[in-house]
């Protein structure tokens, strides 16, 4: 087969695209330096959150959009899989302590304000008394009052992962496992490629060679069974160093994250970051207590200096893709949308639109 496309980095940006242009006919080679469980990339430690309001207290409006975006395009994107893939948009809930009550009213203030700049954004709402109740009656004995972000979503990164995979197959894209590229520069690139060949590098942080600023920002992240607990969303509770949270999977399955580090150690997780985890998921509900560490994970967020992502054109047939941070799954709907454009048309108004060119 000869091929017409080759990328780099089978992460998430990497599987997305590739599938993507295989099945408009183009024919595809995807390389990654490591396996296809995606063991090494930031895509599988991921909680996958797709929380725009809640994010919009740490990022900038063109990112709230497109995860507002991303909100209506994963499921078209996850219809097309073969294999289900958990996705649900119940919303996110925020909680605080009473100690925690000026963050709470401070973070409130700052997603108010994106409300108001986006009224297309579902409205923040106030839960208390009976509705409350109602709604997660086991918080309720905890918490007094909660906020309610009704609009945003998550779903299950590793069987979107899977489903992915299984998909490129089926699509016949050239999967090619255990080769770390390290070209650094458009030659080096070149070289890869042949003629008439385009190249869409995804690499993450691995392409850090490639971008002389982006940096790895470390997060650890739990995974817990706790058959017993109920949390009817992914829920926040306002901490005063990151903003934690417990995102509810299937079968009792329970993400918790993230910490928030200027650091591309990639060591296993600390004592300290494991104790604040656990001890936040046991005050938000103690039935947590007999839960069972599935694992401890850290990986670090592809970030570039103004934590915003970019679609870079090093030349008319070379694109490169990065600096998604801990946004990617929010928004990799809305920069898989404009980077097909580009490679369709040769410009994209929709990375304008955004801010990705
Ligand atoms: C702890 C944590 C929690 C997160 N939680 C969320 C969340 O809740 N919501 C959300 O929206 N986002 C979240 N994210 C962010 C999201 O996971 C990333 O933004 C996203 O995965 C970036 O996608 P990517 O394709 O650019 O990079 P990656 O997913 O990291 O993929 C890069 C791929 O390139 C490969 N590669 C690296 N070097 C080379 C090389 N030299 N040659 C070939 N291949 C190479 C890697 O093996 C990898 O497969 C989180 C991230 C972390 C770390």
């Amino acid at each position: 087969m000869t091929i017409d496309h080759v990328v780099l980095g089978a992460g998430l940006m990497g599987r997305l695209l590739s599938l993507s242009l295989a099945r408009q006919g183009a024919r595809v080679r995807l390389i990654d330096a490591h396996g296809p469980d995606a063991a090494h990339s930031a895509a599988r430690a991921a909680a996958a959150m797709l929380a725009p309001l809640a994010e919009s207290a740490i990022t900038e409006l063109p990112v709230v959009r497109m995860g507002l975006h991303g909100l209506t395009r994963w499921p078209q994107l996850l219809q097309g899989l073969p294999q289900p893939v958990f996705f649900q948009q119940a919303g996110t809930l925020i909680l605080w302590h009473r100690q925690d009550h000026a963050e709470a009213q401070r973070f409130e203030r700052l997603i108010r304000r994106t409300h108001a700049a986006l009224p297309e954004l579902a409205a923040p709402r106030a839960l208390h008394g009976a509705e409350w109740q109602a709604m997660a009656p086991d918080l309720a004995r905890r918490f007094a009052q909660a906020l309610h972000l009704p609009q945003e979503g998550q779903l299950d990164n590793r069987q979107l992962l899977d489903a992915l995979l299984q998909a490129l197959q089926e699509a016949g894209v050239e999967l090619h496992w255990q080769q770390a590229v390290g070209a650094t520069d458009e030659p080096a690139l070149r070289a890869l490629m042949g003629p008439g060949v385009r190249l869409i590098d995804c690499r993450g942080l691995g392409a850090r060679v490639a971008w002389s600023q982006l940096r790895g920002v470390r997060g650890e992240v739990l995974r817990l069974y706790a058959p017993e607990v109920q949390l009817p969303c992914p829920t926040r509770l306002i901490h005063p160093r990151y903003p934690i949270y417990i995102a509810p999977k299937e079968q009792g399955l329970f993400v918790v994250g993230a910490t928030e580090i200027e650091s591309e150690d990639l060591s296993p997780t600390s004592v300290r970051s494991a104790l604040e985890l656990l001890s936040a998921c046991y005050t938000v509900d103690p039935g947590f207590a007999e839960a069972r560490i599935l694992e401890m994970s850290t990986q670090a967020r592809p970030t570039l200096p103004d934590n915003l992502p970019r679609l870079r054109v090093l030349a008319p047939d070379i694109l490169q893709i990065n600096g998604l941070y801990r946004h990617g799954y929010m928004i990799s709907p809305a920069v898989h949308d404009a980077a097909l454009e580009w490679l369709n048309t040769g410009q994209s108004e929709l990375a304008q639109t955004w801010g990705l060119l």
